[in-house]
């Protein structure tokens, strides 16, 4: 058994900017556990930027970044976590400046900011399209530099409370294949979205298949506003990899098969640059209606156009939008449109926290993608992850010291360790009639026809009642591989059942929410109905282990609902 005052799970930004927290109160035993190596965490692919109403390019304040954010909501954001999310947000960015983190600038030295969807001024600070990368650099070089411990190539298994207070964890040390008891007087979860589940077409990583979520579900921790998954606009044709919205904030259009800027029809003002629900709802439009492209493998798609950009800015600040078009699709968007459909790509819903990160369990905490504040409703900003991530996780971090202060270890039984030994056990030794493979492929048709872009009762049924039948077949499933080291086949076993236990509260939450808010988007129901839905779905797993689904209400400020025009 491992013993720390805190444990991280994950080391994204969200983890990082914790473990930094932490690590200001001398004396704590802190470990960030992650499955990847740090600087390999999903955070890394992010590439647009980061919101702070700086206003250096134009006037701006947090109260219009706030507004921008709860109506890019839908009104579904709780107001009170907005308005704090947007007023630390400038603090949080002098805060990553001092700490090195190469920021485009303007030709005065000051951090420069580009258009993002949604927004009503050029707010989001960037590094030319890799500012994810350089954030998790910098946070991972401040974290080594203040002594924070990791447990690097870790996979968390389970959570184990009391009932009422966390008493730490379970983990497989991936390079031994030992499970392992880590007790903790707090745990922060920080373990990323779960885009994943739409394996086949998504702009996630391998990784983002909501450990954390099936987790917390399995604990006994409710979920929130799970049937929100946001589609990017522009994923690349064949592999669904992500071309930055910074790519439109720089003036790139979207053209049908007629040549025409088709947003115009569906957000005459902001044009490309209306909120991704918007976006990804008229790509799909274009194609169902027969303005589409079509190429000779049966791929549908519409155009991102940047040639009118000319080469010095592409080279500029879209340097590795280029190499991707041109790896992935053989397109060097300096000579030719980029080929572009709506990808799966954030997820909204995620363990229900208030806005210190806490959670139903005493000392638990979630942050960044995994959890859900809520600060996106129903749905994201581009640009808002990347500040939702360090500030709930600064929040985060400096709460968990403060609550553990004085208080001792809750028992943590043995037998935590052994179920899990068991549970893992029987995958050795189950009967292998099911294909992993297979049953992943058929989890993200069936998640994608039913609850994607636009959705309805008959295919939300279907899909729920699909993703049951694979959480029974997944029963089959056997690891092969009986090495102890490294074991890949059982760690990505592992994650799909998770990733199934997640689908299904998607699933549950998007045939309750009977209206179309934000990203879900109901053909039976088209119009937002604030008198019956505007409230948040709760989804929790019973003793039973049946899930259940509530309501809670929604913070409301400021910023009264209002029909959302763009
Ligand atoms: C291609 C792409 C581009 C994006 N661009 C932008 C952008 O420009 N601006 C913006 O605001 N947002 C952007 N986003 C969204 C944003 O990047 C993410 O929401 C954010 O980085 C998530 O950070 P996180 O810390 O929550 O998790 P992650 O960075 O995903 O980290 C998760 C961590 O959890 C660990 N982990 C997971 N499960 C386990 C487990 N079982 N055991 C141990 N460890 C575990 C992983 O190892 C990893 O360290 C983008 C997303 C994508 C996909």
């Amino acid at each position: 058994m491992l013993t720390y005052d805190i444990v991280i799970v994950g080391a994204g930004g969200g983890g990082l900017y914790a473990a930094l927290e932490t690590s200001r109160c001398k004396g704590l035993r802190v470990a960030v556990l992650t499955k990847v190596y740090p600087t390999r965490s999903h955070t890394g692919a992010a590439q647009g930027g980061i919101n702070a109403a700086l206003g250096n390019v134009a006037p701006d304040s947090p109260e219009k970044h706030a507004y921008d954010t709860v109506k890019g909501s839908d009104f579904l954001a709780d107001q009170d976590a907005v308005e704090l999310m947007c007023e630390m947000a400038p603090k949080v960015i002098r805060e990553m400046e001092h700490m090195g983190l190469p920021f485009s600038r303007l030709s005065d030295g000051r951090i420069a900011q580009r258009p993002f969807g949604g927004a009503s001024f050029p707010r989001t600070c960037y590094a030319a399209d890799k500012t994810g990368h350089v954030m998790l650099q910098t946070l991972y070089e401040q974290c080594i530099r203040f002594g924070v411990e990791f447990l690097n190539e870790w996979f968390a298994l389970s959570l184990v409370h009391n009932g009422e207070r966390i008493a730490g964890l379970t983990a497989v040390n991936l390079r031994t294949g030992s499970i392992v008891g880590i007790r903790a007087r707090a745990v922060i979860l920080a373990t990323g979205g779960h885009a994943r589940i739409y394996w086949k077409r998504t702009s996630n990583a391998l990784g983002n298949t909501g450990d954390g979520p099936a987790m917390a579900l399995r604990a006994g921790v409710p979920l929130k506003d799970m049937e929100f998954v946001q589609f990017h606009p522009t994923g690349l044709r064949r592999t669904g990899i992500l071309v930055t919205e910074g790519a439109r904030g720089e003036g790139g259009y979207l053209i049908n098969a007629k040549g025409e800027r088709f947003m115009e029809r569906y957000a005459p003002e902001k044009m490309e640059l209306a909120p991704r629900d918007l976006v990804s709802r008229a790509i799909e439009t274009e194609i169902m209606e027969g303005r589409g492209f079509e190429d000779e493998e049966g791929n549908k798609f519409v155009y991102l156009d940047l040639r009118h950009l000319g080469r010095k800015k592409i080279l500029e600040r879209l340097p590795q939008i280029r190499e991707l078009a041109i790896d992935f699709e053989g397109v060097d968007p300096i000579e030719e449109p980029i080929p572009v459909r709506p990808t799966a790509h954030y997820s909204m819903g995620g363990i229900d926290t208030d806005k210190f990160g806490r959670t139903s369990i005493k000392g638990l905490y979630a942050v960044g993608e995994c959890g859900c504040v809520s600060v996106h409703g129903a749905n994201r900003l581009g640009g808002n992850s990347l500040l939702d991530i360090v500030v709930f996780g600064k929040i985060a971090g400096k709460d968990a010291v403060e609550s553990i202060e004085g208080l001792d270890f809750v028992s943590f039984p043995e037998s935590k360790v052994k179920d899990e030994g068991e549970r893992i056990k029987a995958l050795f030794n189950s009967d292998g009639s099911e294909k992993l493979s297979q049953l992943r492929n058929e989890l993200s048709d069936v998640m994608s026809e039913g609850v994607g872009i636009f959705r309805s009762e008959e295919g939300i049924r279907r899909a729920l009642n699909k993703v049951r039948e694979i959480k029974e077949r997944a029963k089959k499933l056997k690891v092969y591989d009986t090495e102890l080291t490294f074991n890949t086949n059982l760690q990505q076993t592992l994650e799909f059942l998770n990733m199934i236990e997640v689908a299904e509260t998607i699933a549950l939450g998007a045939l309750e929410r009977k209206e179309s808010r934000g990203a879900h988007s109901r053909t039976d129901y088209p119009k937002r109905d604030d008198e019956k839905f505007l409230k948040h779905s709760i989804i929790r797993k019973g003793d039973d282990g049946e899930l259940r689904v509530s309501w809670k209400p929604v913070v409301i400020t400021k910023f009264p609902p209002e029909e959302r025009k763009y």
